[in-house]
């Protein structure tokens, strides 16, 4: 099958003759080829994306509401089927995808479909006069999606994107194309505007067309730092408004007094859900020295027993990596964790067979890894790995632990794990991180702002935060009086 773009409400492969092969890491093995969109079809994108926004910017905000709310009925109604697809080309495992990845995109779009009725400015009561302010769309928006939540990804823009007016041209990662085409069926489906959300295939040279073009007014992507950084300077040169959510370090904390078994719940969701391919990892667990005998018995002797393996089966908790090139990358870090005099626990290798004993080796697939005699100065501790690898810290003092977890130049996300509470927020308080958890970690309810401080990003996703990122501000002042002029 070939895969397509999708612009102004039907699937196109497009102009371009260029093509890649899109693979299920399960197996290696090809799913579709997919079509990579050149200048010529931006530029129709872009033409359809600037039609439809009109349509829409002139709709009431329940009316959006409405086709919004209803594109979630329809990918609830779809969930198994979307949530196999997702399966295939992430290679996470079925009961994640069917559990979060749709369901959580459904989430943003009845979230903010729920809310577009109700986005309004302020009134300013003035001397003689008075003033009103109007959050007005910004226009056409470009989203640039990450490979490990596609369809999540693609909602968490689209969502407050179209609820706020603008219409978004969605440009996938080239390893994941398929469920965003998904999502533009919903929409339109759901009643939107043809053109209202189009999908463009590609790989960073689409991105960079997409930041360029003069006619696309904000983009907001879900990426690397390297890659946030190249797309901050291209938007600069023309202003452009941004909202980046990219890597992370992030520290998780567990004091002595917290209670275990969650704790180790929290380190493990933290470090190999989705196969540790997650942004917001608390990949530098920190452990009290008083518990941290009995912290790591617990976690390598429930790591170990995580069943690993295909990734369709409803019984598999974890499945495999997105790319061969990625796990080559994971494993050159676990070799650099060893090298560097840190104890691999458990872990790390790639497994003939998985948890019922069926053939993976040709998949991509990593045992959970735990290291421990680690030092903050190792580049298993310093780098984002971006896959199941879990380093353990041992602290003493409060103080100490929160410098520590501080030194890095990423800022996404924190946990702490204790049974005081004055503590709890005491060190949540200190910890430099966009999103923080207190006694649980990695939960991403659509009503809480998403996002990072220092290198991890800017601006914000979800909640009512992220209405502010997809409008613009038009004060208006009205005068009731006559016109005092010294002329
Ligand atoms: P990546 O930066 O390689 O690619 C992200 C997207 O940017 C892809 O669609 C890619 O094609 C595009 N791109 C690449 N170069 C570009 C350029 N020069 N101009 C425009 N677009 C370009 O990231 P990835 O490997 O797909 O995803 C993993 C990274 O994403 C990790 O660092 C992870 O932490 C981060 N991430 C962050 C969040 C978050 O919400 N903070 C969520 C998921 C993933």
């Amino acid at each position: 099958m070939v895969y397509t773009q999708f612009i102004d409400g039907a699937l196109t492969t497009g102009s371009n003759r260029e093509t890649w092969i899109n693979y299920n890491p399960a197996y290696n093995t090809p799913l579709e080829e997919v079509c990579q969109a050149n200048e010529e079809d931006i530029e129709a994108a872009v033409h359809s994306s600037a039609k439809a926004f009109r349509i829409w910017r002139a709709k009431t905000g329940a009316e959006r509401g409405r086709v919004l709310t209803k594109a979630a009925h329809i990918l609830r109604s779809r969930l198994e089927k979307i949530a196999l697809l997702e399966t295939q080309d992430v290679g996470k495992p079925i009961s994640e995808s069917l559990a979060v990845d749709v369901s959580s995109a459904a989430d943003a779009l009845e979230y903010f479909g729920g809310i577009a009725a109700s986005i309004h400015g302020e009134y300013v009561d003035l001397k003689n006069a008075f003033g009103y302010t109007r959050p007005e769309p910004l226009g056409i928006c470009a989203g640039i999606g990450a490979w490990n939540y596609p369809i999540q990804i693609a909602a968490w823009k689209a969502a407050p994107a179209l609820a706020c007016g603008n219409s978004m041209i969605f440009k996938p990662s080239e390893l994941t194309p398929v469920t965003a085409l998904e999502l533009a069926k919903a929409f339109m489906e759901a009643g939107a505007p043809p053109g209202l959300f189009n999908v463009v295939q590609g790989d960073g040279r689409v991105g960079a067309m997409l930041v360029n073009h003069p006619s696309i007014a904000k983009i907001s992507l879900t990426g690397s730092v390297s890659t946030g950084k190249k797309i901050f300077a291209g938007a600069a040169s023309q202003l452009k408004k941004v909202t980046l959510e990219l890597g992370g370090k992030s520290p998780l904390i567990i004091f002595e007094d917290a209670d275990i078994h969650n704790a180790v719940s929290a380190a493990m969701l933290a470090n190999f859900y989705t196969q540790g391919e997650v942004c917001s990892n608390g990949t530098r667990v920190f452990v009290h020295r008083q518990i941290f005998n009995s912290f790591l018995t617990q976690l390598k002797e429930r790591t170990e027993k995580i069943r690993l393996g295909e990734p369709a089966d409803p019984d598999t908790q974890m499945g495999a990596l997105i790319s061969k090139a990625h796990m080559e990358k994971i494993t050159r870090f676990i070799n650099s964790g060893k090298s560097s005099g840190a104890t691999l626990l458990t872990g790390g290798f790639q497994p003939e067979k998985d948890f019922k004993g069926r053939d993976i080796s040709s998949g991509n697939f990593l045992a959970p890894a735990i290291f421990t005699d680690c030092d903050d100065s190792m580049e298993i501790c310093k780098e984002e790995i971006f896959g199941p690898v879990l380093s353990v810290l041992s602290f003493d003092s409060e103080e100490e632990v929160i410098e520590r977890a501080n030194n890095t130049p990423y800022g996404l996300s924190a946990g702490v794990f204790t049974n005081d509470i004055k503590r709890g927020h005491r060190v949540i308080h200190q910890l430099q991180a966009g999103t923080c958890w207190i006694n649980n970690y990695n939960i991403t309810p659509i009503e809480l702002p998403f996002g990072g401080f220092k290198q991890s990003g800017q601006g914000r996703e979800n909640s009512l935060a992220a209405i502010q990122y997809y409008t613009q501000l038009k004060s208006v002042y009205v005068e009731l009086g006559n016109v005092e002029s010294p002329y």
